[in-house]
């Protein structure tokens, strides 16, 4: 091991620059430190994919000149899908306040212009560059090796996305469960922003997100989105890495399947297949967060299993904890006390933000929907929309009848167990989110 001298020593390193790591170098560099962001693809962005909603508040707490991004559309409205078979029920939420909430950004782009702004903001950046391993001295990170050299830094924030190998060589995460991460597919579909907005309803520039359950995706513990690009839309699914090993179920034919859909087809239809990605996606929640700070390092965003699941939070969780990390190192450089008692500031910052407390409001609730995926993601999507058929058509026949059948094969369709569990398992979400 080479010793630090002034060209390969920062008070900061930064491993990755996804949205965690380009927020925790940012905060670092605004603080006058100096830091290097490392990233192994050839540019931000590169290696990254997911569905396409960025959450406005913390772009703008990061970036306050956000707006200036490649940003797809504004999210104009945000629908929830439930699927039968053939049909479709769609709740749609819409109110033009709302219409800065979020936005539809393409990672490639959002990556590279975040970065372009850190390196404006003085963080020395070095793309193509894979760090294979920390390197500790005494108990303490002290830099990394990369295949190019090493570097020495006060203070290591690993940003390295859901597999985090670096997490794992320090011990402070162990190999993800199946059960504990989610496999997303997606395709990116070719369509003119006039038949975009036609097509969705849309205001010119603006953005639909949907999220869909049932139909083909009833048997499985998934979930599918929809949102507008520019001229393209995004198609995907976010299915159960566990289901999909035991259920031997190919994730490609299951996206398949959902594009056949009548109400995913009328969406898509005559568009040009772009592009097809896959990723991981933690599901872990707040049970499984691992330790997020040892001597000399931090650990941020996906690395650190920061993920809502039930509202598709992610890329906020990421800028949001590279902030507090970043704020936790120059502290820390402040003081010049690099151990886990200084650096635990961290944990207690994200402790008292929306991350924490909304991961502790959520903990159970994946838990507990996967036990019962068949009624919750199949049944009920498949009642309601069977309930909105009878309730929307006039075919001469008296309603009694037809709800008087309903009723029935309702009750008789599932057992009182099976109901009373739904019930139950419905009742304990709903305490546990209030408690
Ligand atoms: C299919 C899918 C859909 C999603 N949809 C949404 C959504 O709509 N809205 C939302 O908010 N969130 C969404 N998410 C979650 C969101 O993408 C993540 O939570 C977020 O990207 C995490 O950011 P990060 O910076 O922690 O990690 P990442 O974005 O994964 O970035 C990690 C970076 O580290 C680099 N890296 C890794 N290892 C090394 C190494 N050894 N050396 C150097 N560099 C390394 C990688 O190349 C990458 O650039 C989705 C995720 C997926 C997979």
């Amino acid at each position: 091991m080479s010793e630090a001298n002034n060209h390969n020593k920062a008070d900061v390193i930064v491993v990755g620059a996804g949205p965690a790591g380009v927020s925790a170098s940012i905060t670092v560099a605004r603080g006058g430190k100096k830091v290097v962001l490392v990233e192994r693809g050839s540019f931000a962005g590169a290696k990254n994919m997911y569905g396409g909603v960025i959450h406005s508040h913390a772009a703008s707490e990061i970036f306050p000149n956000y707006q200036e991004a490649p940003i797809e559309r504004f999210v104009e409205e945000h629908s929830y899908v439930l699927l039968s078979d053939d049909a479709s029920t769609k709740i749609t939420y819409k109110n033009p306040h709302h219409n800065d909430n979020a936005f539809v950004a393409i990672r490639a782009k959002w990556d590279k212009w975040c970065v372009e702004q850190a390196v404006k903001e003085g963080v020395y950046y070095a793309p193509d560059t894979l760090v294979k391993e920390l390197i500790v001295k005494d108990g303490k990170v002290v830099g990394i090796v990369t295949d190019v050299e090493e570097y020495f830094a006060d203070v290591v924030i690993i940003a390295d996305g859901v597999n985090s190998l670096l997490a794992k060589q320090l011990g402070l995460r162990k190999k993800i469960k199946p059960k504990h991460v989610v496999l997303g597919v997606k395709e990116v579909i070719k369509l003119s922003p006039e038949i975009i907005e036609k097509r969705f309803g849309l205001k010119k520039d603006m953005a639909s997100a949907m999220e869909i359950v049932g139909g083909p995706l009833k048997d499985v513990f998934a979930m599918g989105i929809v949102y507008t690009n520019k001229d393209s839309v995004a198609l995907g699914i976010g299915v159960s890495l566990d289901d999909l090993k035991t259920k031997k179920i190919k994730p490609y034919e299951l996206l398949d399947k959902l594009k056949e859909h009548p109400f995913v087809a009328d969406l898509i239809e005559g568009g040009e297949l772009l592009e097809y990605s896959a990723h991981l996606i933690p599901e872990g929640g707040y049970k499984k967060i691992p330790k997020l700070y040892t001597n000399g390092a931090l650990v941020v965003g996906d690395a650190a299993m920061l993920v809502n699941n039930v509202h598709f939070e992610g890329t906020n969780f990421a800028m949001i904890s590279g902030k507090f990390a970043g704020e936790t190192a120059l502290d820390a450089i402040e003081r010049q006390d690099f151990s886990e008692n200084q650096l635990c500031l961290y944990k207690k910052k994200l402790e008292n933000s929306f991350i924490l407390k909304d991961l502790r409001t959520y903990k159970d609730v994946v838990r507990i929907l996967t036990g019962r995926t068949a009624s919750f993601l199949g049944y009920y999507p498949e009642k309601i929309n069977e309930f909105f058929g009878i309730f929307t058509c006039a075919d001469g026949v008296a309603k009694k009848g037809k709800f008087q059948k309903f009723t029935k094969h309702f009750f008789t369709k599932r057992s009182l167990s099976e109901l009373f569990k739904d019930a139950f398992a419905g009742i304990r979400i709903i305490l546990g989110i209030l408690k």
